[in-house]
């Protein structure tokens, strides 16, 4: 749920996204929110709208071929959620614990709302895909669960046990939500020994109530420390996206928290707006400025740093493994 100082933000015409308090929020907006007429999420452009073509750079192509197919045809017979794929290097993405999540961060394109009960046959299914697939390397991820922590910290665990046995030889990556601070949970998910531990910082913490609004940067903080305190040889991995109306002094210093917590492996990349309905994009980073960000991360300690516009928390994931690997 948005609290009433978090559903306000606005754009400036540097397209820099910032808060507004309450002292500085609009007459009319003040009463429209007394009067409960206002929807929870108010996105309130000032200034001219500035245009923002895609750059040459972010025009990928859309995974295609018959392989990606069969992926797509099994995951859906088995009632499952896959969420990225890269098949030449046998790797694919699977989202567990349904399709809604129970947060509403302003850059994420999943349903919100209630989500449906856990279901306990889900990891059986997610390792016979994983199996019937050949993979070697599987990310495992759901959406956020806060109505049931130590559940959905459980179902990592499961399914993490079930692809070991379904398919020994697949590498996992689990990419796990904060379950709110739960030390529990993350002893949970750590005791069923994945391979990699992911926990998404996404941005700087000065935007977090507008971007994340139900996490803390704290608390992510405190995760990949914890992490590596409960199970010192796990390798941990967090990701970062710009384009939120960060600077790089921000970036940098929150290079510098990861480091100090010795997170391994770092994904940076560019946000891209899912819908009108989303955070704006403040500004796309060209090529060489991510590659002024990875060079300046790498100053931090860390072991990999994948930096890129078309980087994703997945991507190149089977390649960020065998570099720390090989180290
Ligand atoms: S918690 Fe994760 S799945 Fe849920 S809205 Fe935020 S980014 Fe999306």
């Amino acid at each position: 749920m948005w609290a009433r100082e978090e559903v306000l933000f606005s754009q400036s015409s540097s397209h820099d996204i910032r808060l507004l308090s309450r002292e500085s929020t609009p007459e009319w907006v003040e009463s429209e929110l007394d009067m409960g007429t206002l929807p929870q999420l108010v996105q309130i452009e000032v200034g001219p709208r500035l245009p923002q073509p895609k750059p040459e750079w972010l025009r990928a192509k859309a995974p295609v071929g018959e392989n990606f197919h069969n992926l797509k045809r099994l995951a859906r017979s088995l009632g499952l959620h896959t969420v990225c794929e890269c098949w030449n290097h046998r790797t694919a993405t699977f989202m567990l614990l349904g399709d809604i999540c129970t947060r509403r961060c302003g850059f994420c394109a999943v349903p919100k709302g209630k989500p449906q009960p856990i279901d306990w046959d889900e990891p059986a299914r997610v390792a016979q895909a994983i199996g019937t697939l050949g993979l070697k390397h599987a990310v495992v991820t759901s959406v956020n669960r806060d109505d049931d922590n130590l559940g959905g910290a459980r179902i990592f665990a499961e399914t993490i046990r079930q692809i070991r046995l379904e398919a020994p030889d697949c590498r996992i990556e689990v990419l796990i939500p904060d379950f709110q601070g739960w030390d529990e949970a993350l002893r949970i998910v750590l005791e069923a020994k994945p391979d990699i531990l992911n926990h998404n910082t996404e941005t700087v913490p000065r935007l977090y109530r507008v971007a994340r609004s139900g996490a803390r940067y704290d608390r992510t903080l405190n995760l990949l420390e914890n992490a590596k305190k409960f199970s010192p040889a796990m390798v941990t991995k967090t990701g970062l996206m710009v384009g939120l109306g960060e600077t790089m002094a921000e970036m940098i210093e929150v290079f510098r928290d990861l480091g100090e917590r010795q997170v391994d492996i770092l994904s940076i990349g560019q946000y891209l707006r899912p819908s009108r309905d989303h955070l704006p994009i403040a500004r796309y980073y060209a090529p060489h400025e991510f590659q002024y960000l990875k060079v300046e991360a790498l100053r931090f300690g860390f072991r990999h740093v994948e930096s890129g516009p078309l980087v994703r928390s997945s991507y190149h994931a089977h390649e960020q493994a065998e570099a720390t690997a090989r180290r």
